[in-house]
């Protein structure tokens, strides 16, 4: 039995007092109890990770998340900020491979495997996101796009893949992510199901039904119910409909209902 997991990505939004306001608004609509049976990640700006560990912001069980984490633990990187900086700050987890970082910064397959390598060697929990563009999906290439990102992860040492908790997946197809398009039940289900045949071939069936496949692209608490009913998707990466309190509190309580 998976436990799910909602995570936030805020990418470049919010200033110090809205992320205040934010998790304390928050803090006062989450019903008890629901996080014994959902995982919860926000993932802030770097700039505001600090926030989370030295003011104690978050409530207990929710997990701090970066949205990016180097390949390197220190050096000459301007502006880069490494896995054991992160694990500093009482970070949790961090998105690897984010398309919008694959398009804006050309973070190749082999830099997102020194990530993932990096990541897993600090203790950092990964959600490598992985998804084809438009003309992929209309070409009929999804799954061989799939296939190639995923090589990132065969290049992990499986040492630093033993415990399949510490490893999330997140298939979020390009085209729906910000676009208010989502994929059909149909689509996500094909895609994570082929994930985690790809997962067993890498490090065997047992330790591939415990690893947690998110869906992102769209995400609302319209459309999340029956996505999460999909027998191989185990929670939802979340941009804009996490940066507002109700929406993001209501994807908790979907997820709840569907554990
Ligand atoms: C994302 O940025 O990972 C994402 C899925 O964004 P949105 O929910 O806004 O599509």
């Amino acid at each position: 039995m998976r436990k799910p997991i909602v995570a936030a990505n805020w990418k470049m939004n919010k200033l110090k007092e809205d992320v205040r306001e934010f998790v304390q608004d928050f803090k006062r609509k989450l019903p008890h109890g629901v996080l014994g049976r959902v995982d919860v990640v926000i993932c802030p700006s770097v700039a505001h990770l600090a926030l989370f560990s030295h003011e104690g912001l978050l409530p207990v069980g929710v997990a701090a998340g970066a949205q990016d984490s180097h390949w390197e633990d220190k050096g000459a990187y301007t502006g880069c900020v490494s896995a054991a900086m992160l694990k500093d700050l009482k970070v949790r987890y961090a998105i690897i491979g984010h398309s919008e970082r694959r398009q804006h910064f050309s973070e190749s397959n082999a830099m997102l495997a020194g990530k993932l390598r990096a990541s897993l060697r600090s203790g950092l929990a990964p959600i490598f996101c992985v998804g084809e563009r438009l003309e992929a999906r209309d070409g009929g290439q999804t799954m061989n796009v799939l296939g190639e990102q995923m090589a990132a992860l065969s290049d992990t040492p499986a040492e630093l893949l033993g415990d399949p908790t510490q490893l999330v997946l997140a298939y979020e197809p390009v085209w729906a992510i910000g676009t208010g398009k989502v994929a059909t039940v149909e689509q996500a289900q094909e895609a994570h199901a082929f994930l985690r045949r790809q997962l067993s071939t890498l490090r065997g069936e047992a330790w591939a039904q415990d690893v947690r496949i998110l869906y992102g692209g769209s995400v609302t608490p319209e459309n999340f119910g029956a996505l999460i009913k999909c027998p191989d998707v185990d929670g939802g990466l979340v941009g804009g409909a996490s940066l507002e309190v109700d929406k993001f509190v209501k994807l908790i309580e979907i997820a709840a209902q569907g554990a």
